[in-house]
């Protein structure tokens, strides 16, 4: 078990965590002028999955504009003070802890986040540098903004990340995935004929980032997951009285937009640039009228762009609840990742340290069944390093069957995001690239002498 005191390191706050990142050297700031609309994402690309980056001069001129903080696992490690392949097992351990230790947060009437209150007359494209990305995206839109809800009859509160387009001054619509907490929520509420109150926090630590990414078979819909947060911080997280709705916000975001989500209303939302890099299309979805703004003195606007970005912010924390699951049935998993061309989504390579023949393939039906998204799982070795794509294809040329080693499911429960799925499945597969076991001589990959490069002087 570890500690973690980002609080104590000043990482609670994205003021904190970029001071950290330009210390590091893992800063990189935009000094010309940029429109938010298409340049900004269209450089955010051409750098993507080196230093995060910082756009202090954005066009029109409302605030800095923050994003791939999650798009190089090096940088999330460093924060961490990991390395990026402890990562997942660093993300287990920090869901088990507070699900071992749960800490409440703190509500406090004031905060940074509401240094500057706008409760009427509001205009999100004048408080917000809401930028748009896609070309063909249907307007601006929040992207990655943590959204806080209440049970409509508990009162147990949800964190979680959905998208949201500006539609006018005090309105947005969003999307409301099934099978998210939040869904649910709101049709309990809808069925009251009540609207559903959250907030919208933008410019978030990634102890709260995370904390909104636990996927829901880790942080049940009676576990307020929020709690996550409270022990990567190594404190109690401070949340804030809103000024129009009961639910609370962030008290070190950027920004808060407070609002409700409406009962039996739907308005156009889309095309949206989604996890899959294709656009979500147009259609009539869920709309929120805000009720009020509030925000620091010296804000900083954050986004993700599509791409790696995305696909570590989620897979992060769906490797490590993969891992948590799969390794209790067949706990001779050494690791999981979501690989960057499955979308940190859709494709699992699971590492196994084989004792048995056949353990890969339960190793397959329980990386299916612990998370519905996945569409392919390829199990290797223990030898194989489950990072490289050369080498897990290596496994594929050198210790695979297309005739035996595979396990074809088909029409089963999917991601409702990817083109595939259609009516809700999907077919899946599972490859075997193991070697036999007891592993005849053949199969012994080349070892060389290891060696420490620093001990020598090469030029
Ligand atoms: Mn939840």
């Amino acid at each position: 078990m570890q500690n973690w005191n980002f609080a104590r390191h000043g990482l609670h706050e994205l003021q904190g965590i970029i001071s950290f990142l330009q210390q590091e050297g893992l800063l990189t700031t935009v000094k010309t002028a940029v429109n938010r609309v298409h340049e900004m994402a269209g450089i955010a690309k051409k750098l993507e999955g080196a230093n995060a980056l910082l756009f202090e001069n954005v066009i029109p001129e409302i605030a800095p504009i923050f994003t791939g903080l999650y798009w190089n696992r090096d940088v999330l490690a460093r924060l961490f003070q990991s390395n990026p392949e402890q990562l997942p097992f660093l993300m287990a351990d920090v869901i088990e802890q507070w699900q071992q230790n749960p800490i409440t947060p703190i509500i406090q009437e004031s905060g940074s986040a509401n240094e500057v209150i706008y409760t009427g007359d509001i205009d999100l494209m004048k408080i917000l540098p809401i930028p748009t990305q896609g070309l063909e995206e249907g307007g601006p839109y929040l992207t990655s903004s943590v959204v806080i809800a209440k049970d409509p009859e508990t009162g147990i509160r949800n964190t979680s990340i959905h998208r949201f387009m500006v539609t006018g001054p005090d309105r947005l619509t969003m999307q409301l995935d099934m099978g998210r907490h939040l869904r649910d929520y709101y049709e309990r509420a809808e069925k009251m004929g009540k609207p559903l109150e959250i907030t919208i926090n933008n410019g978030v630590s990634p102890a709260v980032h995370i904390a909104a990414v636990t996927p829901s078979n880790a942080a049940m819909i009676n576990e307020d997951e929020l709690g996550i947060a409270s022990t990567i911080l190594g404190e109690p997280l401070s949340l804030i009285q809103s000024q129009t709705v009961d639910v609370e916000g962030i008290a070190d975001a950027q920004y808060i937009i407070e609002g409700k989500i409406l009962p039996e209303i739907r308005e156009w939302e889309g095309p949206a640039a989604e996890v899959t890099d294709y656009y979500a299309k147009k259609d009539h979805r869920w709309v929120v009228q805000v009720t009020a703004i509030t925000r620091r003195t010296h804000p900083i606007f954050h986004t993700i762009i599509p791409g790696r970005e995305v696909y570590n912010a989620v897979g992060l924390m769906a490797e490590a609840s993969i891992f948590r699951n799969v390794s209790l049935l067949v706990p001779s998993v050494q690791a999981v990742f979501l690989t960057y061309g499955g979308c940190g989504f859709y494709h699992a390579v699971i590492q196994i340290k084989k004792n048995n023949e056949g353990v890969q393939k339960n190793a397959i039906l329980a990386a299916f069944a612990s998370f519905p998204s996945l569409k392919r799982v390829t199990v290797v070795d223990e030898d194989v390093n489950i990072y490289d794509p050369v080498d897990v294809e290596w496994a594929l040329a050198t210790r695979h069957d297309p005739v035996k080693d595979v396990i074809i499911i088909p029409e089963a429960i999917g991601h409702e995001l990817n083109p595939m799925t259609l009516g809700g499945t999907v077919n899946k597969i599972g490859i075997d690239a193991t070697a036999p076991y007891p592993r005849p001589q053949k199969f012994h990959r080349i070892q060389l002498q290891q060696i420490d490069l620093d001990k020598y002087e090469i030029k």
